[in-house]
């Protein structure tokens, strides 16, 4: 049986996600960015919640988990950095799996934007959670990590099947598609551009995205690709995306 994956807006930009395993009734939350939204959520829902998957320690990620626990009882997995700032029962890395009822997810080392970031990936259902790894056109900014770390995730993320449904914490895709327009004139690119330019205008979400949607147009994904573009010709694939990352970091759109 399926999970359902419910998705709502908090905060400035964050999109918040309660999910259920449809065999068993049990709910889980990705990430705690707001802890009256999620319980708010929650109880529009009908749904209890049982568990917390944390991608990373950011306040906006894990900030809510102690009110959401408090009122739920939900156990908390995540990496073991979210303890800088939040309560954690259950300590993940790279590999390991997490069931909620029926549905397993597969933990994946995502480190990059902080070290210990991790995505969750539910093979059966072809879903992942990439909190601040992977955006829509974009990806995380390297807080902590170094870009061969982050290309490293990054390609992790990209060898997902094409078809994976990604769903990435913030709405940042209209930013990030300016930004990409910059360094790709790709027609691909191009006219998921104006989509999602048309798309914000009518107030509309651009998450989530796919492995495949991401691999054509993402210009931190077809780093090596426009090597040329951002003055790392004939440099390794993590070098060109540092390039293509470090324009990203200096771009007024
Ligand atoms: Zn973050
Ligand atoms: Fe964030």
């Amino acid at each position: 049986m399926p999970l359902t994956v419910h998705q709502f807006p908090c905060l400035s930009d964050n999109y918040g996600y309660l999910v259920r395993d449809e065999a068993t009734g049990l709910a889980a939350c990705i990430d705690t960015p707001d802890a009256a939204a999620v319980l708010a959520q929650l109880k529009a829902l009908g749904w209890r919640l049982a568990l917390i998957m944390n991608t990373h320690w950011h306040p906006d990620h894990a900030g809510g988990n102690a009110e959401v626990q408090a009122a739920t009882g939900a156990k908390i997995v995540g990496p073991a950095e979210v303890r800088r700032i939040a309560p954690l029962d259950r300590e993940l890395s790279g590999g390991e799996t997490v069931e909620l009822g029926e549905t397993t997810f597969e933990v994946i080392e995502a480190g990059g934007h902080t070290l210990g970031h991790i995505a969750y990936y539910d093979d059966a259902d072809r879903i992942a959670f990439v909190g601040d790894t992977l955006f829509a056109l974009g990806c995380g900014r390297l807080f902590e990590g170094e870009p061969a770390q982050m290309w490293a995730s990054l390609s992790r993320l990209a060898a997902l099947p094409d078809e994976t449904t990604v769903y990435c914490a913030h709405e940042y895709t209209a930013a990030n598609a300016r930004f990409a327009l910059s360094v790709d004139d790709d027609p691909a690119l191009k006219a998921r551009a104006e989509q999602i330019f048309a798309a914000r205008e009518r107030g509309e979400p651009t998450v989530p995205t796919t492995i495949a949607l991401e691999k054509a147009t993402n210009p931190f994904l077809r780093a090596p690709l426009l090597a040329a573009r951002v003055g790392a010709a004939d440099k390794p694939a993590h070098e060109a995306f540092a390039a293509v990352r470090a324009a990203k970091d200096n771009f007024k759109g």
